[in-house]
């Protein structure tokens, strides 16, 4: 063809919770090759969740080079690679190992809520909320790290280095050259001051973690460093890393105040941009970094969000496939909730890992309520359906409260939003449009927007996200909600653990 070989792609990787995988876009932003491995996860205990880092790095290479062989190219035609990665799920290892010291913990895992109830007791609270934007939970990387760090004691911390998985992968990607984080990633530990993106002091003295193990935080978009030539071949620059969620804000075109996004993963995140301000909520929403860049005289632009975090979403489809084996397949869910008329009086509370925005309950736990002996299986699986669909019908009425002006449509992302019943019943119990675009993958599209956007490959983001289309737009229909007997629910799981 015309296009010269040697700026010709993309390669965008996404390691999320449940898998990773990795996508090469060409210059029209389209999928020319992809690849997926799904993510072993342990659970040690009750409440606590693992993943393999070295598990990690190793799929991260089998999916590169697999996606890289579907698309029929070679290496050196990648013009730059961007980052996504699950958020806040941290680890240590070993300077000069390189090894692991221990298995990262996971955003969902309680282990540190004794430590996080410790905190809030202690009054903590509105000076963490103040400096970092977030309301103290085990959910963020801050009390994991002190955790691990309280295991190895005994170890040197010169030779430790501490990070999120996007660090992790970037230093293994770099032959160990680079250690940094990107401000979106940065803003989940609960280390990082948000007015002055940098780490905070006052934070770092509180949970005693030395300066010298943390990542460099630098901008989203921009370039971190090169792939080693031992892995490709070649050196591609890793131009853009950004926390998953943050991704798709991105590549669903929500760069301005008003614009917002779901995704329907593991769990659900609804984000809003708030343009270059920090948006303060009265509804428990936190406050976080949308993305970051220099401008062109090298100031930093910062662009901040506003989250609602559900933990547990799509997390409840797998349960009920792998654990209560109602199901074979997610998919199946969709019909066999359209076979009843409605819930049967069946209201289902996904609080398996605590109930994030707008609670922040660490001791809830999940319920099912109302069950009489005329509850089918249908019943049970149409309730797990609207609860992840009343979830987010909290935190849009907790952003409609902080913005002033009322969300005016949804577009959505991730796994679960396939489910066309559960996205006419959100869009039913909101009362609003629900947008599904053609491009499902958003995240791992942003991701490539950004870094080739940060590399000169495209030069216009509105151009970009304009040429994405919509798929379906699920209008509201019935207005047959339950939504305050499931808001009942609720409140009957709060404080259960306590
Ligand atoms: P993550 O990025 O958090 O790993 P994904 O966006 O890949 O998650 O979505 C996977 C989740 O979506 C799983 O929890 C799965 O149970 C759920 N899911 C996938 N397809 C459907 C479906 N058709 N209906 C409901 N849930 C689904």
């Amino acid at each position: 063809g015309s296009t010269t070989p040697s700026s010709g792609y993309i390669l965008a990787l996404d390691l999320g919770t449940t898998g990773n995988r990795a996508f090469v876009f060409n210059a029209e932003g389209k999928i020319v090759g992809q690849a997926y491995k799904e993510l072993t996860q342990y659970y040690p205990q009750p409440g606590w969740l693992e993943h393999d880092p070295e598990e990690i790095w190793q799929d991260t290479c089998w999916v590169m080079e697999t996606a890289i062989a579907n698309a029929k190219i070679p290496p050196s035609a990648i013009a730059a690679l961007g980052l996504t990665v699950q958020r806040e799920t941290c680890l240590i290892w070993d300077k000069t190992t390189g090894k692991p010291l221990h298995k990262a913990i996971v955003w969902q895992d309680r282990r540190t809520a004794p430590l996080c109830q410790k905190l809030q007791q202690e009054g903590y609270a509105p000076e963490i909320y103040d400096r970092t934007g977030l309301i103290i939970d085990a959910y963020f990387s801050a009390t994991k790290l002190r955790w691990l760090l309280d295991k190895f004691t005994d170890v040197d911390l010169n030779n430790v280095l501490a990070g999120t998985i996007d660090t992790w992968v970037l230093w293994k990607l770099t032959g160990g050259k680079v250690h940094a984080t990107d401000h979106s990633n940065a803003s989940r530990t609960m280390l990082m001051n948000l007015k002055t993106c940098e780490w905070d002091e006052i934070l770092l003295k509180l949970f005693q973690i030395p300066a010298q193990i943390l990542p460099q935080i630098q901008p989203s978009l921009g370039v971190f460093g090169v792939t080693d030539t031992t892995l490709l071949g070649v050196e591609i620059p890793i131009s853009a890393i950004l926390g998953d969620q943050q991704a798709a804000l991105f590549g669903h075109g929500c760069h301005r105040p008003g614009l917002m996004k779901c995704t329907y993963g593991t769990g659900s995140f609804l984000v809003a941009h708030t343009g270059s301000q920090i948006v303060r909520s009265p509804e428990k929403l936190i406050s976080t970094v949308a993305w970051t860049q220099r401008n062109s005289s090298g100031v930093l632009d910062v662009g901040y969000a506003l989250e609602g975090s559900m933990f547990t979403s799509g997390a409840c489809i797998q349960w009920l496939r792998d654990s209560l084996k109602l199901i074979k397949t997610a998919a199946e869910t969709e019909a066999m909730a359209n076979r009843v008329t409605d819930n049967g009086g069946v209201y289902f509370v996904p609080a398996f890992s605590g109930l994030g925005a707008p609670y922040w309950d660490m001791s809830a736990r999940g319920a099912f309520f109302g069950i009489t002996a005329s509850a089918q299986p249908e019943h049970l699986v149409r309730a797990v359906l609207e609860a992840i669909a009343y979830q987010v019908v909290e935190v849009v009425q907790a952003i409609n409260v902080s913005s002033g002006t009322s969300v005016g449509r949804l577009t959505v992302d991730g796994g679960a939003c396939e489910n066309d019943f559960l996205m006419q019943f959100q869009a039913d119990v909101l009362g609003i449009p629900v947008e599904r675009p053609i491009m499902r993958d958003t995240t791992v599209q942003g991701a490539a927007f950004a870094a080739g956007l940060a590399v000169g490959f495209w030069e216009n983001y509105e151009a970009l996200v304009q040429q994405r289309q919509i798929e379906c737009v699920f209008e509201p229909k019935s207005n047959l909600s339950n939504f305050a007997t499931w808001q009942k629910a609720v409140k009957r799981t709060l404080g259960w653990t306590d």
